[in-house]
């Protein structure tokens, strides 16, 4: 039984498989580099289409106010 030492654990947020929180881990807490990737793309995803949205809003305003 070596396993004494106090390991902190987290799950993967895309594929919910057990991480250990290691120093060593540049991915966490992802447990490889594509998980994070994946994530992170969904991310981005999101941020591009939410102000998307406003932005045509915006500008549809604009546009009002400037012709009146
Ligand atoms: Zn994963």
């Amino acid at each position: 039984m070596g396993l004494t030492m106090t390991t902190l654990t987290v799950k993967c947020p895309t594929c919910h498989k057990t991480v250990t929180w290691a120093a060593e881990n540049s991915f966490k807490p992802f447990c490889c580099e594509r998980c994070k990737l994946i994530d992170l793309g969904e991310w981005v995803m999101e941020e591009k289409r939410i102000p998307g949205e406003s932005l045509e809003l915006d500008i549809n305003e604009n546009e009002d106010q400037f012709f009146q």
